[in-house]
Order: C-alpha cells, then structure tokens, then sequence
C-alpha cells in the first residue's frame, strides 16, 4: 500500500519536469522572420531597412532580387527580363525560387526580414512550409487610410531636372511646379496619376485582406499606425517588434 503514494510523487515529478523542460525549451530564442505588410505608398520600404539594420538581420526585398538576377543575368533573370518587357506579372512560382534559394544563405542564419512577400496567400502557405516550425514569424502590417495612400501618391511631384521628389499636400513647392532644389519643372509621373493609384490599391486590397486575414489566424499578426511621422512609425514599429518576442 506504501508504494502507491510513492509512484504517485514519482509520476508527478517526472510531469512536472516534462512542463518544465517544454517551457525551457518554448523560451529559447528561435530564429525570427520579420513580414512587413502594407499597401503601396506605406512607406514600408524605408522602415523595412531601417528595422533590419538596427536588428543586424539582411533586409530581403523580392523585387530587389529581381533586379540582381537581372543584372546579373542568371537564368531566373533572363526569364524574369523576358516577362517584364513583355508586361507580364511574375509567375510566384519563380519568384518564390529566387527568394528561398537567398534565404538559405549564411547572413539569413540568424533570421531576416522581408519586404513584398508574402503578397498572395500561395505565397504564404509556401512560406510556411519552408520554414517548416523552425522559425518564427513575426507579420506586422503598417495600417494606413486609402485617403492618405492616395495624398501620398497621387500628390507626388518628381522634378524632370534632378529627380527631387515633393508633394502637393504635405511637401508643396515654394513656386509652382517649380523644384525647391534646382528650380527645374515638377511633374506627376505617370504611375502616380489617381487612375493608376486606384487601381493600384483595388489590387492591393484584393490580395491583402486574405493575408491578414492569414496571418491574424494564426496570431502572428501586429498591426501599426501608419500615418504617423516617419521617426514615430519606427517607434511604433520597434515596440511592436519587442512585443512580439
Ligand atoms: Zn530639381
């Protein structure tokens, strides 16, 4: 009758360790992948690299990748060149043999970030299965209005001379047309017209709320005010980030 009582601490002892090892074991740091979300004009971009430097984590931007295989002119470029001059959309297919071929490099050891994918939910499920649970991932979506978006854009300002950028909302130039840095003509290019941004968001909004929707699922998803300044976004940014951990 003794050696019931006994087996019993035995029992719970040998439960209380398995807890204690799989909460050790949940707490150690696993590599960590940044997903920056958000619509065009976001400003994502900016933050993406600024994040990754202070992280020390390579910044991995899908259509930077593009434009190395293009000018390095490896065969994923030469078939990536050929579709954009004949104005067709790159089939994920490639694009996600480019990026899991970069993401296997030694400098994404330790994690990365990675701006413009995933931005189809094919690309996202691929990207979880190639990270296969040994990573973790960290979605955080910069929020910002389609009225800012379409300020931002729509009322950008390129001058033909230097390339300065403004804008006719939150940075007008001081003459008309005129650009504040050499005096040469600002122009609306012609992907920033308020056709081109509308549709533009039309089919970012289509593709995006299923990722969100994705990521939200499965409780990896941050979301961040957008429309703040720059220094504040990347405040905001940052505390989300810790969050996370
Ligand atoms: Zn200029």
């Amino acid at each position: 009758m003794k050696t019931l009582p006994f087996a019993l601490i035995i029992a719970v002892i040998l439960i209380s360790l398995a807890f204690y090892i799989a909460k050790i074991r949940s707490k150690l740091p696993r590599k960590k992948v940044i997903l920056l979300l958000g619509p065009p004009g976001s400003g994502k971009g900016t933050q993406a690299i600024t994040l990754a430097k202070d992280l020390k984590i390579p910044h991995i931007s899908t259509g930077d990748l593009f434009r190395q295989h293009i000018r390095t002119s490896t065969t994923l470029g030469q078939e990536v060149k050929a579709l954009i001059a004949d104005g067709k959309l790159v089939p994920d297919e490639i694009v996600m043999k480019m990026l899991f071929e970069r993401l296997t490099e030694k400098d994404c050891e330790n994690g990365y970030l990675l701006d413009g994918f995933p931005r189809t939910i094919p690309q996202a499920e691929a990207l979880t299965s190639f990270l296969d649970g040994k990573s973790e991932i960290v979605a955080i979506n910069l929020d910002v209005s389609d009225e800012i978006i379409t300020k931002r854009i729509e009322g950008r300002l390129t001058c033909r001379e230097c390339g300065n950028v403004q804008n006719k909302y939150f940075f007008p130039p001081k003459v008309e047309s005129t650009c504040d840095e050499c005096g040469g003509e600002l122009v609306q290019r012609p992907d920033d017209s308020l056709d081109a941004v509308q549709e533009r968001l039309k089919a970012y909004h289509t593709q995006s709320k299923p990722l969100l929707d994705f990521y939200t699922s499965k409780n990896t998803l941050k979301a961040v005010n957008g429309e703040m300044k720059t220094e504040e976004v990347y405040a905001a940014l940052q505390s989300a980030y810790k969050e996370a951990l």
